[in-house]
This record gives C-alpha cells, structure tokens and sequence, in this order.
C-alpha cells in the first residue's frame, strides 16, 4: 500500500516522460536525432534522453514561428478569442497539476510540496492573468491640432526567443508566455538542459488548448548551442532572458552581432535583508529570513543572502537565525513534508560547497549547518548554512551562491547600512525591518533595487513588476509593464480636412 512517503515515487515509477522538442505543435527529435542524458538530482536516477537542439532546430522553430506570426494565425484573433484560448490552457495546467509538479520536482529536485502549491499554480495564474487583461487594455490618442489624430497603438513585436533557467522552470516559462503570447507573438521557448520536462509538456497543453501550431515552439538543449542559435537568429525580435549576469551579458552581444533585436535580462542578485535595532519582533524577521532564504534551496535570484544586523541586536537576531535554519533539513522531495530539496545538479554542489569553504577560510563564523547531506542517496544536498561575522569584502557576502547559505554582517549606523547595502552590483531586491514610520521609507527609497519590502519579504503577486537595478538586468516581468517588453508602439498621423 502506498505511504505518504512512497506515493510519489510511485507515481514517478509510472510517468510518462518524453524530452522531444515541441515545433510547429508536432512532438519533434533534434534534425540529427542527437540526445543528452538526464538526470535526477533526488538520486541521480536516469529519467529520459532529451533532444539537443542545435541551430537547425531552432531555425526549424524560429521559422515556424515567423510563418505562424506572418499569416496571424494568433495576431489576427480577437483578444477576447485570444484571452479564452489562453484561460483554456491556465486549465489545462491546473488539470495536470500533478504531472507537472512531478515532473519539476524529478528534473530540478524541489520539494514536491512546493512543486504542487507553488509553481503549477503561479505558473497557471500567470498565463490567466494576461489573457483576462488582454482585452481590457487601450490604446492611446495624442492630444493633436484639430488638423491631425495620433494614434499611439501597441503591436505585438513578432517571434520572442526565451531563454529561462532551471530554478522555477515553469514559472519563469510562464513570465515570459503569458505576456508575449496574450499581446499576439509568437513564442520560441529554450529551458535549461537542466530542466526541461515541464517546459515540453506546456507546449504539448498549450496545442490541446487551441493555441495554433507554430505559436508556442519548444527547443530543449545546451545554452552555448540551441540558447546561442536562438539569441543570434536574424528573425527573433526580441529575446526575454532569465538567468545569470554572466550569459545576461552575452544576451546584448548576440543582439549586437545579429539584428539588434530588442533584449529584455532578468538576472541575478544578492539581495540585503536590513535589520534596525527598532524592529520589535526579532523572531518574526528571523522566521521570515529563514523561510525566504531556503525556500527552493536557496535558489532563488532574490534569496536574501546579505544579511545586514545592526550591531546591538546582531547577536541575539543571529542566534534566531541559527535556531531557525535547521527546520529546514534537507529531505526525500518526493516526501510531501519536505521543506528543502536538491540542489540541481553536481556542478551546483561543488560550487555551494566551495563557497562554503572560502566563507570558512575567509574568517567567517559557521554558526549551522556547512555541510554536504544525504550523501547515501546519489543526490546532491547541503545543509541549510548561516555565517556569523561576515565582512563586506568576503565572496559569501558579494557573490550569488545560489544555494542555501546565507550571511550576517553588523553594521552601526543608518548612513553605513544604505551604504552596506547599495555596495553591490546587484540591484534586485531588498528589505527593511524597522518599527519607525520615517526610518522605514527613508530606507526604502535610498535602497538600489527594483522591490523593496518592508517589514516582510514573502509576498509576490502577478500583479506587480519584478526585476532588477543595475547588474540585476533592465526588463520587467510580471504585472501589465510586461506587455511594453513584447510590443512595439507605433505611431500613426492621419490628416484632418
Ligand atoms: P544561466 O545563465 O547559466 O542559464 C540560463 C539559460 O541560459 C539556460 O537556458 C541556459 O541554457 C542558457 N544559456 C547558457 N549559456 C548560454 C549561452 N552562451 N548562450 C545562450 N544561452 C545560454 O543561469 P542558470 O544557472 O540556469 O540560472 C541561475 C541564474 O538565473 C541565477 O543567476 C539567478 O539569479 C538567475 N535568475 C534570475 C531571475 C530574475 O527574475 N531576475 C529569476 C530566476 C533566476
């Protein structure tokens, strides 16, 4: 009889997985019918071979997705046909919900609790949020002379390359489709070749929906061969990014070599978690640090892992940090009451590992956990790890990790925590906890950072913009300021006799 603890492995034993591309709404192999090895980070158990897209599927998509465009098979629709085409595949992801969380959890390692009540439907609510928008947004007519009328229209761009990474595979997908897809483009997506399950079975929900061939293409493969095609392609108008600051960078060189086309960089980040001496309850910052810092492992671009504690409650705000982080053990993410999960991948580990070890031999204090866990399963897990007496010149405290280690630095005054915080190249997210009304808004707008909460860290809606300051990256996703990334304006005069 089934477990708790065994349903899901059970349910994995019986899945169907199939890591074939997604062109023209037909399940496709790569042209020269190669295929790479993957994995699970649970146990490193094999789970299927995956198409390596190299640059002639991605032309085979692209153009696909250019003749879906040209013809407005998509762009044509009313944006009230649009819109329930597109509820109709937010249900149709809700109805695989457990497929879908299955399969994220068994390709990237997140907890499957996580997988269930978090990605499938924010993933889900994101593509209906847009297509409900669609057909409540206008366009503009130009104060103009009597001699004239302006029209200031948006149009959809065109084909919209996106390449996402592995950390929310679904969730970021869906930043990118909702928007792009309800504004009438045509959307060629590239998952990370360590995540790309889910990303292949919403293409195959998105077809069942409605959505014409050639709309929504799906290549799986490695960046530097199916990412660099489809960044490089002289007919993709633009290029939605999420991912490191590193390949961000080469996102704008690929425009430049190629048409131009427009490049919108979610990057990443080293968010600082500020705490005043005014703050009253320290154990609720504390608890909310903790559960914000190793949710997803610690893999998330706006991890708060600069963690800046005003000198006179630095001891005691550490110590219900340390007390905090053990609640989150790693565990079996198949195991519905798994908190922490796998790190994706072998690479993954190495480079947390070697972070904690340069936080150790930079002089930092390890207060919990430091070490590599669950060792006997095959899968890669680190315990969730706080440092003490952190500096700001230590790569714990300047670098992204990306994994579940976070670190504390004291600082005294107002002045030298604004100045601790905004010294990073990194802009994405920021808090403040302080009881005082003028302190916490001073703080708020003095941070360099595109979110910046106040006395929480957790809330998150579609509704509002995410996305970074500087090194962070320049678009937004989310929210109606989406739709600027994935349309033109366009200007039209008309005379007046
Ligand atoms: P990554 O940059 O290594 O890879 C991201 C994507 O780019 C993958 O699909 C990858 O295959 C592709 N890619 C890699 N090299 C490429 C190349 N040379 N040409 C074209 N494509 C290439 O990032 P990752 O390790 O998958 O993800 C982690 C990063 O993502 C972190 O830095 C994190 O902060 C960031 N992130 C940012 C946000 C945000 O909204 N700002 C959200 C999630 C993750």
């Amino acid at each position: 009889m089934s477990t708790p603890s065994t349903a899901w492995h059970e349910r994995a034993a019986g899945l169907r997985l199939d890591g074939r591309a997604v062109i023209n709404g037909q399940r496709v192999a790569a042209v020269d019918g190669q295929t790479f090895a993957k994995h699970s980070p649970i146990d490193s158990r094999f789970l299927t071979q995956v198409a390596r897209g190299q640059a002639a599927d991605v032309d085979a998509a692209v153009m696909a997705a250019r003749a879906a465009f040209d013809d407005r098979r998509w762009a044509g629709k009313a944006p009230a046909v649009r819109k329930k085409i597109l509820q109709r595949f937010a249900d149709k992801i809700l109805a695989a919900k457990e497929e879908l969380a299955l399969l994220e959890t068994l390709d990237m390692g997140k907890p499957i609790q996580y997988s269930l009540s978090v990605d499938v439907p924010a993933a889900a609510r994101c593509i209906a949020w847009y297509a409900e928008a669609v057909d409540k947004v206008y366009d503009e007519i130009a104060p103009t002379p009597d001699t004239a009328l302006a029209l200031i229209t948006r149009e959809p761009m065109g084909v919209i390359g996106a390449i996402v990474p592995w950390n929310y595979p679904m969730i970021m997908a869906a930043w990118k489709l909702g928007p792009a897809l309800a504004a009438g483009n045509s959307v060629v997506l590239k998952p990370s070749e360590k995540s790309p399950l889910t990303a292949c079975r919403l293409a195959e929900l998105a077809v069942e929906a409605g959505i014409p061939p050639g709309v929504f293409n799906v290549v799986p493969g490695f960046g530097h061969e199916a990412g660099e095609a489809l960044a490089l392609h002289l007919q993709v108008d633009a290029i939605g990014f999420t991912g490191s600051t590193r390949v961000g960078r080469r996102m704008l060189d690929y425009a430049g070599r190629s048409n131009l086309k427009r490049v919108y960089n979610e990057l990443g980040g080293k968010s600082a978690f500020v705490v005043f001496e005014d703050y009253a309850d320290l154990p609720r910052a504390a608890r909310t640090l903790a559960g914000s810092m190793f949710f997803n492992q610690g893999e998330s671009c706006n991890a708060p892992s600069r963690v800046l504690v005003q000198a006179s409650v630095a001891e005691e705000f550490t110590a219900l940090l340390a007390a905090e982080a053990p609640k989150y053990a790693p565990g079996d993410p198949l195991h519905p009451a798994t908190e922490l999960g796998a790190l994706v991948d072998e690479t993954q580990l190495r480079t947390v590992m070697g972070y904690i070890e340069s936080g150790l031999s930079e002089g930092a204090r390890c207060l919990t956990g430091g070490r590599q866990a669950r060792t006997e399963t095959g899968g890669f897990y680190v315990e969730p790890t706080v440092f003490a007496a952190a500096t700001p010149q230590m790569r714990i405290t300047r670098e992204e990790i990306f994994g579940p280690v976070t670190a504390v630095i004291a600082f005294e005054t107002e002045a030298q925590a604004i100045a601790l915080a905004n010294d990073s190249s990194y802009g994405l997210q920021a808090s403040v906890w302080s009881d005082q009304l003028n302190r916490a808004h001073r703080v708020a707008r003095a941070l360099r950072a595109g979110t910046v909460h106040v006395n929480q860290y957790d809330e998150d809606d579609i509704t509002v913009p995410f996305g970074g300051y500087k090194q962070s990256g320049n678009g937004r996703d989310k929210s109606l300021h989406a739709f600027d990334k994935y349309t033109e304006l366009k200007t039209t005069w008309i005379r007046l006799d």
